[in-house]
């Protein structure tokens, strides 16, 4: 590693990844092979920066034993043509180009095309698709937003600059004094560390979420609410009140919502009471909801498959046309069920973290994974390529979760290969099995 001072190179305006605020405007200090400084990046953007180092892993393997990247293209494609209810998962920790590339894979062979999108947010993608969304951009609300509801999300932790940077604190075009032109309400089951910066805390009984926001919709809309509510909810009929009224009669607000909304119980119906009730309140002021996204791409998955199938993640494409199903169609449930006969896996850890019967159903399929590092998932994939980070050695398109698309700056060179570039040798060469050699891939 050359630690000479001549070697020091700057990348302004580089992109942090690793969560779903996606900061553009790091300043990167590089010497030799690594990153030295991240300037503007939070705990965890440094973390993701300075933690980069060289991986020494073979750039592909199969079953194991190091082997050439055609030895292990050819190999996976020919596991995925052969598979008869293959799957195509993970997806929110690369490019929209990657991206684009695995749903046409997934569209030659008739798989299932699905992200880590149906084990976060996949209940907020239903009920975007049942109710529709009143959004914004965090632009917007940096300008704008004098009210900032948090609902079962602790950003303090799970997004640190997102407060500093977009929602609560910066100054804006129509809120000047920033943190003091804005009220910040928190509603969650515990004392979070997101709590200190809020106005108003709200405690929630756990799993009390849909009677809570179906009662201010009731109160929105001036209609009586029984006096059990407290009971029920945990928040008192003044509590209840007086945030009705602070939406009614701010002059923009905008709630963001985690998965502590999105995955407990209710799920896509909590979502759903959520989304009626910011739209409600545009019968009397300006009300806007967005999801607080996790991974640095996951909110380019939903994009990027929802231009290609018209859904956001679990859809089949086995009949040629596509069909959403979550339950049906997602990963987990597949793999669980025992239904899926080989699996495409890029940038997830499903044995990580899905449940025992997917992960035992996963381990006796054949399977191929993607993944910068060292992962259960590549550890027992049939074929597995280490691929170049994302960000920080590929350049490309990353959506923020506000769904304005950034384009990355990377910092470094990679022995290793993009995943689109793995992606595009595996979609060629099915291709050619499939007989369709000169169809292009736009
Ligand atoms: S808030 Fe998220 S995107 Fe921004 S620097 Fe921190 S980890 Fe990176």
């Amino acid at each position: 590693m050359s630690t000479s001072a001549e070697s020091l190179r700057v990348i302004e305006n580089a992109t942090c990844t690793f969560c779903g605020c996606v900061c553009d405007d790091m300043v990167l200090k590089v010497q030799g092979d690594r990153i030295v400084e991240a300037k503007n990046a939070c705990v965890l953007g440094k973390a993701w920066f300075l933690n980069h180092h060289p991986e020494n892993r073979p750039l592909a393997t199969i079953e194991g034993k190091p082997v050439s990247l055609d030895e292990a293209v050819e190999r996976a494609a020919q596991i995925l043509v052969q598979a008869r209810y293959p799957v195509v998962y993970g997806l929110s920790d690369t490019t929209c180009e990657a991206q684009r590339i695995a749903v046409a894979i997934a569209d030659w062979i008739g798989a299932c095309v699905d992200t880590t999108t149906s084990v976060c947010h996949g209940p907020s993608g239903m009920a975007f698709q049942g109710v529709g969304e009143v959004t914004c951009s965090l632009g917007e609300v940096k300008n704008r937003a004098d009210l900032v509801i948090f609902w079962g999300c602790n950003p303090a932790e799970s997004h640190p600059r997102h407060m500093t940077r977009y929602s609560t604190m910066p100054r804006g075009l129509f809120v000047p004094k920033g943190r003091k032109d804005r009220t910040v309400v928190l509603v969650d089951v515990r004392r979070t560390k997101t709590a200190p910066a809020a106005d108003i805390f709200l405690a929630i009984k756990p799993r009390k979420d849909f009677e809570a926001l179906w009662a201010l919709r009731a109160i929105v809309k001036g209609m009586e609410v029984d006096e059990r509510i407290e009971e029920e909810t945990g928040l008192s009929m003044a509590q209840l009140k007086d945030l009705a009224q602070r939406m009614k009669s701010c002059k923009f607000g905008v709630l963001f919502f985690g998965m502590g909304l999105s995955m407990t119980r209710g799920k896509h119906l909590n979502v759903e009471a959520a989304l009626a009730l910011a739209r409600d309140l545009n019968q009397f002021t300006k009300f806007y909801i967005k999801p607080m996204r996790g991974h640095g791409n996951v909110t380019g998955a939903d994009n990027v498959v929802s231009w290609q199938t018209g859904y956001p993640f679990g859809v089949n494409l086995a009949r040629g046309y596509p069909r959403f199903n979550p339950g049906e169609y997602t990963t987990a449930d597949l793999l669980a069920r025992g239904e899926a006969d080989a699996a495409l896996i890029i940038a997830s850890d499903p044995l990580a973290n899905f449940s025992q019967p997917a992960r035992e159903h996963l381990r006796r399929i054949p399977y191929i994974a993607l993944d910068p590092k060292e992962t259960p998932t590549t550890r027992h994939a049939t074929v597995a390529f280490t691929t170049a980070v994302y960000g920080i050695n590929v350049a490309g398109t990353v959506y923020r979760m506000d769904d304005v698309p950034i384009r990355l700056r990377p910092a470094l060179p990679s022995p290793y290969p993009s995943d689109e570039e793995v992606l595009r040798r595996i979609e060629r060469r099915v291709r050619q099995l499939l007989g369709h050699p000169s169809s292009v891939h736009p």
